[in-house]
């Protein structure tokens, strides 16, 4: 079973993603794989509620008697049918106070979230986020119950120097906690050099990272009890085999999730 993570950024209308969720509602696949879904942070309870909505229809449409049961017994319910999850795309590493413009992991998760995207690079570069901030993120975001997506990748200079290995470690063990038990955890190898560039690694370069991360969480993090491997990075259908990879758990999906179509074209690649 596969992840697939569309990370709209700052795309889509209300309108347009009412649509798109209609659309790749009608291509689930729940044998295949998981799709986890990052819209802008002010469109999470709306889409939360959209989903809500076609969830209750599901089941009374399989006559369970929704009206018999008490709240938290109905949200379980439906939290067990959801297809497609939500996710935030950062969070503040606080859980409140004076940070105007920004949202808490609590507040990500209130509104219907079960994952939030920690460490992009577009937040390390244009938010100048730097790796102590990264790990209290991750940890504020463990402490909310949210799973976190935590994207880790090298620049073009680092790959070139071949010093990408010492980085990704680097990156691990300076965004990681390892004083906290962590049951669920994403890492998303995002090498920047390929975000939205159209660029991709050879499929030798994406295993040899995947091994390296797996390896060195084992040895380094016992403390993490589950945790997957994604590939981001100018993923589309034309090159969706990546997925086949060994050590990979499925895409982080950028620019080719915005549109339905060509989202639902990587889908059916999978
Ligand atoms: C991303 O921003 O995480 C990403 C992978 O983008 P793209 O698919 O557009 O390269």
């Amino acid at each position: 079973m596969k992840t697939i993570i569309a990370n709209w950024k700052m795309n889509n209308s209300f309108e347009y993603a009412e649509y798109w969720l209609e659309k790749v509602s009608n291509h689930i696949n729940n044998e295949k794989y998981k799709i986890i879904l990052a819209p802008p942070t002010i469109m999470i309870d709306h889409i939360d509620e959209i989903l809500m909505n076609s969830e209750l229809e599901r089941l009374e449409n399989a006559s369970k008697n929704v009206g018999e049961l008490d709240e938290k017994e109905l949200e379980e319910l439906m939290s067990e049918i959801r297809d497609i999850s939500i996710s935030g795309q950062d969070c503040h590493h606080q859980e409140k106070g004076a940070f105007t413009g920004d949202v808490s992991a609590k507040m990500l998760s209130e509104a219907g979230c079960e994952y939030v995207i920690i460490g992009h690079s577009e937040r390390r570069k244009y938010h100048f986020e730097q790796d102590k901030v990264i790990l209290e993120k991750v940890k504020s975001s463990l402490k909310e119950n949210l799973i976190p997506i935590l994207c880790i990748g090298e620049n073009l200079e680092v790959r070139n120097n071949v010093s990408h290995i010492e980085f990704i470690r680097s990156q691990l063990e300076n965004n990681i906690p390892k004083d906290l038990e962590i049951k669920d955890l994403i890492i998303a190898y995002e090498p920047i050099w390929s975000i939205g560039t159209g660029k991709v690694p050879a499929n030798d370069e994406i295993a040899e990272i995947a091994v390296y991360i797996k390896n060195h969480v084992y040895d380094n993090f016992p403390n993490i009890k589950n945790y997957k491997i994604l590939y981001g990075g100018s993923v589309k259908a034309e090159n969706a085999s990546i997925v086949n990879i060994a050590n990979i758990d499925g895409f982080l999906v950028g620019g080719a999730s915005v549109d339905d179509k060509s989202f639902i074209d990587i889908l059916n690649k999978i």
